[in-house]
């Protein structure tokens, strides 16, 4: 049995998906987005206790957004204007 099978059984879930996302950085975020936006049944999955778990737990409080913000939008998520050129790392988990 694998761990995802286990996982379901443990927990009594009985999910139909289409698509199983493993891990909730910013790739998984934005794929279940698209998916979900092409009515695409999915179910994301994540070892760590949060998502954007890389951002969150392992970086500097001071770290800003290496690229501008124009590339670094998520999908249907565009920044706003009034955003900042160079995110920081507080303002990807406020937006
Ligand atoms: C200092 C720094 C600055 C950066 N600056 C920029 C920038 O300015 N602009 C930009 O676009 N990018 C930037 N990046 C890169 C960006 O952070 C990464 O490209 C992005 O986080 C990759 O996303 P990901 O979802 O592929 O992987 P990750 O963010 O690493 O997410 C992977 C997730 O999968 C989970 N996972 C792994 N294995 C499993 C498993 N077996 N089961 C369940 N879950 C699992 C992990 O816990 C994690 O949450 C920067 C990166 C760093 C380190």
């Amino acid at each position: 049995m694998t761990n995802l099978q286990s996982y379901f059984q443990t927990n009594m879930l009985l999910l139909e998906v289409e698509v199983v996302v493993v891990g909730v950085g910013t790739l998984g975020i934005a794929i279940s987005a698209c998916l979900n936006k092409f009515n695409i049944k999915n179910v994301v999955l994540e070892k760590e206790d949060c998502c954007a778990y890389l951002w969150k737990k392992k970086t500097y409080d001071r770290l800003n957004l290496h690229l501008a913000k124009g590339f670094c939008s998520l999908p249907f998520m565009p920044h706003t204007t009034s955003t900042l050129k160079y995110l920081s790392k507080m303002s990807l988990f406020n937006t």
